[in-house]
């Protein structure tokens, strides 16, 4: 009964939602991977070209296996790059390498959004996966309100990080493109297409974060009157 009840339809709202934006995600990503860039580098050429460019000389560029697990890490100072990414000339591949350098541009500047979403992760890891177990348990110990509304303030905390990740997100696509622009890798008419795949890109944060909005919200229409009485 927990989980079937009417409110139910707002994590399916919120799933076919997160659903939409990957399939536009996909689908923008494929179109422009069988564009070759004219200039003829891979991503990684352009990731140490961009952190060249930005004076980054402490990151190491490196290949790692697996779809769509690009990624910058600031501790260890590695900008991975999936094979399809590492390895290909299109300008979606590109793209997702200019992304990543953004994260790393960030971390040399001290990209504050970047440093409180780093910040936060330890405590909305744990308020992700400790919610709904504490919330079962203050419904199995006959409705302790205490105890739901300390799960539903740990899956809060979720949220909060959801929604401190899209400015750092949309912030390293900005410098990104912004970077591609000023030439030297991509020729202009190339940089819209860069465009489109970075910003269906960021839609997929959005949509995760609205996804857990919507959750976080049924939680509280299915609790909220439980307080009341
Ligand atoms: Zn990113």
């Amino acid at each position: 009964m927990f989980f079937w009840d009417p409110t139910y339809t707002l994590v399916i709202i919120g799933l076919l939602i997160s659903m939409a934006a990957s399939s536009y995600v996909n689908r923008t990503f494929k179109r422009y991977d069988t564009v070759r860039s004219r200039s003829g580098v891979t991503g990684t050429d352009a990731a140490r070209y961009i952190l060249q460019q930005s004076g980054i000389t402490d990151v190491s560029v490196q290949e790692i296996s697996g779809e769509l697990t690009d990624n910058y890490n600031g501790q260890t100072k590695i900008l991975s790059l999936s094979s399809s990414t590492a390895q290909s000339t299109s300008v979606a591949a590109i793209g997702v390498a200019a992304h990543e350098c953004g994260h790393a541009v960030q971390d040399k500047r001290n990209y504050i959004p970047m440093r409180l979403r780093t910040a936060i992760v330890p405590v909305a890891n744990i308020g992700s996966t400790l919610s709904f177990p504490i919330i079962i348990l203050g419904v199995i110990l006959g409705m302790n309100h205490t105890l739901i509304n300390i799960g539903i303030a740990a899956f809060s905390l979720a949220l909060l990080f959801q929604l401190v990740t899209l400015p750092v997100e949309f912030n390293a696509s900005h410098r990104a493109i912004t970077i591609l622009a000023s030439g030297g890798i991509l020729a202009t008419d190339e940089v819209p297409m860069v465009r489109r795949v970075l910003t269906a890109a960021a839609l997929t944060y959005v949509a995760a974060a609205l996804a857990t909005f919507l959750q976080l919200l049924r939680l509280i229409i299915l609790f909220g009157n439980n307080n009341r009485d």
